[in-house]
């Protein structure tokens, strides 16, 4: 099933023919973008970056929030031959430089609300040639002019199985994240995969309010649609009302999000003030869902079960979705196996290959793989053995019909006096307490030196009398007293990444000196 055909091919191939579709809305302003016109604008840019000097290989670094010019850049950039390497709208000047230099960056698009942040990143990063903005600013090229350069359209020779179309960063949740350098083909063959379990039609309406910057946006909300000739909706960033406005005017099918935005369809009061009922489904990935708070969205809404989705940025990014056609999955499954994928459960202890039932590191092989990470053979190798197997970090388990349940991340796994307690299991009971708006849980280290989960949880507006013991025994009387939650911290939010993740390496580093010291895992 691997795909060997340029990303612009594989997701452009067909906008000739669903012509005056509309593919694009910006559901700020209004502003829309055909299919024709997706596949006349991103040649022109393909053109004008050629002209203005861009070669084959050289990396482009798109700094910006969701737009309708997004795709438009990104393919034309790959067309033109160029990598993309995709920049969190929101990095300060110094993070951006630091993305420029390890991707030796050349080129820079970005849009004027950004510019100074970009101007400066540049200056610190050395080696950029140019900086063109997609809307409007002096001194600078302007993407949209280039919609209509007359420069030829450069013949580039590109191969698929080589070369380097995105080179997102991982999110960093456990670490410095790393370029990850995904192929054309190892895209395109992912997309192909996704397609059987998660089809989209030409009538689908997609919401795209996580970030393209990100894999899960980029493919799901970006490559996967316009694919098939749906139409998107941009929205910049996420904020509950704009994002429920836009489901009701632009009369979304499809949802794409991440547990946090669950979470608040769950339980938010907002949601009752809208019309949603144009909704069909909604897929959550990136993070854990709990299966209660799944069901208590799709019952608020008077949907078919949440879908999950999981994979990660080495991995294009998916390996299991739940399929829409799925009547009854399991609750809280993340999904069946992608065509063409192999996946393996090993052991924790390095004793080997695990059968149905049993918890351990998921591993997988398949076109998706990433080529490695940028400019770290030694990560890589960590990463993906010799037989090209990905080692993902990720603690599973498969039952007797192939559904996949994810556990938590290998090095967040508390070890509380040698059992092993999973983060995400905290999380997920916590959130079900009435009076808890949010919660992140860790492993700090006590007065005795053990290991314990410490919680942090947000409460709901007006639930003040909320008290620690509250939610320590609600805990204790729901779980095996080895997982009890031994420390509560009251917060105003929980730090999360722009994917949707609890950064609890953030929440680490916030202790206080009687927490001890910060617990890193094995
Ligand atoms: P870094 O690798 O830089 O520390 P990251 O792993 O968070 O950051 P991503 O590639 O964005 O970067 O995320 C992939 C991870 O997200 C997976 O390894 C897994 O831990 C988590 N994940 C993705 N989907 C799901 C899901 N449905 N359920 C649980 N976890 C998920
Ligand atoms: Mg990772």
């Amino acid at each position: 099933p691997a795909v060997v055909e340029p990303i612009h091919e594989a997701v452009l191939g067909r906008a000739a023919e669903y012509g005056d579709t509309v593919a694009l809305v910006d559901g700020v302003n209004g502003t829309t973008v055909t299919y024709r016109q997706l596949d006349l604008f991103h040649r022109r840019i393909a053109a004008a970056l050629a002209e203005a000097g861009l070669r084959k290989g050289d990396v482009l670094a798109l700094h910006s929030p969701n737009t309708v010019a997004y795709p438009v850049v990104f393919y034309g950039a790959t067309r033109a031959g160029a990598s993309v390497t995709t920049v969190h709208p929101l990095a300060t000047a110094e993070e951006f430089a630091k993305q420029l230099r390890d991707s030796s960056a050349r080129w820079i698009v970005t849009v004027s609300p950004l510019l100074e942040v970009a101007r400066r990143a540049a200056e610190l990063a050395a080696g950029i040639e140019e900086i063109f903005v997609c809307d409007r600013a002096e001194g600078h090229v302007s993407i949209t002019d280039m919609f209509t350069s007359t420069a030829p359209e450069p013949d580039v020779a590109i191969d698929p199985s080589e070369d380097v179309a995105a080179l997102p960063y991982s999110s960093g949740t456990t670490g410095v994240p790393k370029g990850v350098m995904l192929t054309h083909r190892s895209i395109a063959s992912n997309l192909a995969q996704l397609e059987p379990f998660v089809p989209h039609g030409g009538g689908d309406r997609v919401l795209a309010v996580l970030p393209f910057f990100h894999i899960y946006g980029l493919t799901a909300l970006m490559n996967a649609p316009l694919r098939n000739g749906a139409t998107v909706v941009v929205l910049p960033r996420f904020e509950l009302d704009t994002f429920l406005g836009a489901i009701q005017e632009h009369r979304i099918n499809a949802l794409y999000v991440a547990p946090p935005i669950v979470l608040a369809l769950a339980k938010h009061p907002a949601v009752d003030g809208y019309d949603l009922s144009s909704l069909e489904y909604i897929v959550s990935a990136a993070a854990p869902l709990d299966a209660k708070l799944g069901e208590a969205c799709s019952r608020r809404l008077g949907l078919p079960p949440v879908r999950q989705a999981y994979g990660m940025t080495e991995l294009s990014p998916g390996t299991h979705v739940v399929p829409l056609t799925a009547e009854n999955p399991p609750p809280g499954a993340v999904g069946l196996l992608l065509p063409g994928t192999e996946m393996r459960i090993l052991a924790l202890d390095g004793s080997g290959d695990l059968g149905p039932g049993e918890e351990g590191e998921i591993a997988i092989r398949g076109p998706q793989v990433m080529k490695g990470y940028l400019g770290r053979p030694d990560a890589t190798a960590a990463m993906i053995d010799e037989d090209g197997w990905v080692h993902t970090g990720d603690v599973g388990r498969v039952d007797e019909d192939g559904w996949l349940f994810v556990v938590d991340r290998v090095k967040e796994l508390i070890k509380y006096k040698g059992f092993q307690v999973a983060p995400a299991e905290l999380e997920a009971l916590l959130l079900t307490h009435e009076s808890v708006a949010d919660a992140a849980v860790i492993g700090v280290v006590d007065d005795e030196g053990n290991e314990i989960p410490k919680a942090y949880v947000v409460r709901q507006p007006g639930h003040d009398a909320l008290t620690a013991d509250d939610v320590m025994a609600f805990v204790a009387e729901r779980v095996s007293p080895y997982k009890k939650v031994r420390r509560i911290e009251f917060t105003g939010g929980i730090p999360r990444a722009a994917s949707g993740k609890i950064l609890r390496r953030e929440l680490r580093g916030r202790q206080t000196p009687a927490d001890g010291p910060a617990a890193t895992g094995p």
